[in-house]
């Protein structure tokens, strides 16, 4: 059985062909999937007979089971997926005033084994395909659409982010289609800047991407010196600084307005000292690469061994370099007393032991958190339409 959320519009036009259909009835399905959120062929009814009969029996629309869902109290909400075999991927929707954010897997588990990481800390155990990395997105948007009764036409998420569990540009030919889905507009008609890729720094495939998906690209820093980077992203070790700084700068050629997003992890005693962002300003004013730093607070897991950075030291970095000239933010941090912040999604892959009772967990209840969740497209919305 096919299931059609594996496919662009490309390959399920050629799909349709296959099944000896015209190629354009393959928009009219690709709309019905993906704006709709249509998984059922009777319901396409302005889709040919011949074509919805050769449909049934031979392809399914399906996303990966739900195996619990929990909302924060500050509206976040995170699916755990179930992905067979003991392994599970996780999604998070996060809802902001002018916007609505979906953080994507794109791997059960991480090959890189960044030392602050949870989901480097479980070991890598496959790449999801494309299908498996749209349906999150699929998923999420019509449901939380249905279930937030948002007015005909009105979309829950605005913005798609990379940045779940993986590295995405270790999975770059199950990414690639995906990313294009999320922009077509018969599919999710985002904006290229709207969806970012976040990666610790494989070099060749930034440059692959330039020429293939140019969407809004986030790197992950950490650390302003190689020794230190090496330690704490192992892949610095084939890629370091000066080869990373290099591809963004070529990443930027093309696309002169943009940026780089610098993500940056601040670690209590490790790379969060006064000294170490001024290293970083001359690091990057050397490289000319024109960027942004978010500054993330760690949060932290047991296995880690690693401390958050104090605030006022998370303050001080920032201060630092801001007065050097450049943009810079701290991330808030969301959904934490869900495990839904950034490094926390573990899925089931940590502990595979107890992957039984994790996988029967009972969902929480939603109540209280979808008027949250609602309350706050609602707002956005209206603050975007004004
Ligand atoms: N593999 C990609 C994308 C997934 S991680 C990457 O590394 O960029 C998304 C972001 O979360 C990265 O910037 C990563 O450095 C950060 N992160 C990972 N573990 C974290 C933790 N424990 N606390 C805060 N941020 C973390
Ligand atoms: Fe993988 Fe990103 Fe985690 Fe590093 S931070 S282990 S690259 S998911």
């Amino acid at each position: 059985m096919t299931n059609l959320l594996e496919f662009d519009r490309d390959a399920l036009a050629a799909f349709c062909e296959q099944l000896g259909e015209k190629r354009f009835r393959a928009t009219q399905l690709f709309r019905w999937i993906h704006h709709r959120g249509a998984s059922d062929f009777e319901q396409m009814s302005d889709l040919a007979r011949s074509l919805r009969d050769k449909l049934v029996g031979k392809a399914v629309i399906s996303a990966m089971p739900v195996v619990s869902e929990q909302a924060s109290s500050d509206g976040t909400i995170k699916w755990l997926f179930d992905v067979g075999a003991g392994n599970a991927v996780e999604t998070v929707f996060i809802p902001e005033t002018d916007r609505g954010t979906l953080c994507v897997s794109s791997q059960a588990g991480c090959a890189v084994g960044c030392r602050f990481c949870s989901t480097g800390h479980q070991g890598f155990s496959r790449n999801l395909t494309t299908g498996e990395i749209i349906a999150q997105l699929w998923f999420a948007e019509h449901h939380l659409r249905k279930r937030l009764n948002l007015p005909e036409g009105q979309r829950a998420i605005s913005n798609v982010v990379m940045m779940g569990m993986g590295e995405p540009l270790q999975n770059y030919s199950a990414l690639v289609p995906a990313l294009r889905m999320m922009l077509d507009d018969h599919g999710y008609g985002l904006s290229r800047r709207r969806v970012t890729v976040s990666t610790s720094g494989v070099v060749p495939m930034i440059e692959r991407l330039r020429d293939d998906c140019p969407v809004a690209l986030a790197v992950s820093l950490h650390a302003p010196t190689d020794a230190l980077r090496d330690d704490l992203v192992p892949l610095n070790r084939k890629y370091p600084l000066a080869e990373l700084l290099a591809s963004c700068n070529h990443y930027l050629d093309k696309a002169p307005r943009d940026f780089i997003t610098f993500e940056y992890c601040m670690l209590d005693g490790v790379n969060d000292r006064d000294a170490q962002a001024r290293e970083l300003l001359a690091l990057v004013a050397n490289s000319g690469v024109s960027c942004k730093f978010n500054l993330i607070p760690f949060n932290p897991f047991p296995e880690s061994g690693l401390k958050r950075s104090p605030e006022a030291r998370v303050n001080a970095f920032l201060r630092v370099l801001q007065d050097g000239g450049l943009v810079a933010t701290v991330r808030k941090t969301r959904g934490d007393d869900i495990d839904a912040a950034c490094g926390q999604l573990a899925g089931e892959v940590q502990d595979r032991t107890n992957a039984k009772t994790r996988m029967t967990r009972a969902p929480v209840r939603l109540h209280r958190s979808d008027s949250t969740t609602a309350q706050a497209i609602r707002a956005g919305r209206q603050e975007t339409n004004a």
